[in-house]
């Protein structure tokens, strides 16, 4: 999906056959080259592939791959993208890189969960873990910083769903790339799922950093684009949370 100009969405589909993308990341593509925000669940690489070719580039074009945190479902096709392209850096929050370069357990995978699935999803995290070491985090982004990317896209820290947990802000064309912070449930936008966020209430104090955005279109990784007034929305969403 078109998000703006040299701007679009990967829709990524966790069975073959779904008809709803689980997963979306975004090129982002300009005279500095292509920049990839997230990566889908494991074993996506040729969904990516494709799906970037059909944006009329090739995964050699992507110069920088922005990783919003650190979980499995953003960070699957890390390794193997940066292994067979060795030079596309990789940037993120300071908060979350132990995690995604294997250093520390990725919060959510505790073996109380793991224990819970099948043997083979359970072989398949464990030889992604095992990759995880491989990945070179080139630049650690920070809360505020203007990337130069796209004519200035900010970083906004948004702790709560993960530790390092960011948004992305474009405001030539009044995005936001919201990550998990924001999802968009049956054409409504809501907060993160709570049965993956460890700290809810940190995660709403972070939507107060989003109320005060120039914003015309928000952009959910689960969910899609949610284009109806996203400010009221995002205001009235943390009433409605900071009431529950
Ligand atoms: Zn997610």
């Amino acid at each position: 999906m078109k998000l703006g100009q040299r701007i679009a969405s990967i829709e990524l589909f966790a069975q073959p056959g779904s008809t709803e993308p689980a997963y979306q990341p975004v090129l982002l593509w300009d005279e500095n080259g292509a920049t990839l925000v997230d990566t889908g669940n494991i074993g996506q690489l040729d969904q990516i592939t494709k799906a970037v070719q059909e944006i009329g580039l090739q995964l050699s074009d992507i110069k920088r791959i922005i990783v919003t945190h650190q979980d499995i479902d953003h960070i699957g096709n890390l390794a193997a993208i940066t292994a067979e392209h060795p030079d596309i850096e990789v940037w993120a929050h300071a908060d979350d890189i132990p995690y995604i370069t294997g250093e520390k357990r990725m919060i959510k995978m505790t073996d109380e969960r793991l224990s819970q699935m099948p043997e083979a999803a359970r072989t398949a995290i464990h030889s992604f873990f095992n990759q995880l070491p491989s990945i070179r985090i080139n630049r650690v982004i920070k809360d505020g910083e203007m990337l130069y990317i796209h004519g200035g896209m900010r970083v906004i820290h948004t702790p709560g769903h993960t530790p390092g947990h960011i948004c992305l802000y474009l405001p030539q064309e009044k995005l936001l790339l919201a990550a998990d912070e924001l999802r968009v449930v049956d054409g409504e936008l809501v907060g993160p799922a709570e049965a993956f966020t460890p700290d809810m209430q940190e995660a709403v104090r972070s939507m107060h950093k989003l109320t005060d955005l120039p914003l015309e279109k928000v952009f959910c990784y689960h969910g899609g684009l949610y284009d109806h007034e996203p400010s009221a929305h995002i205001a009235e969403l943390i009433r409605i949370l900071e009431q529950a």
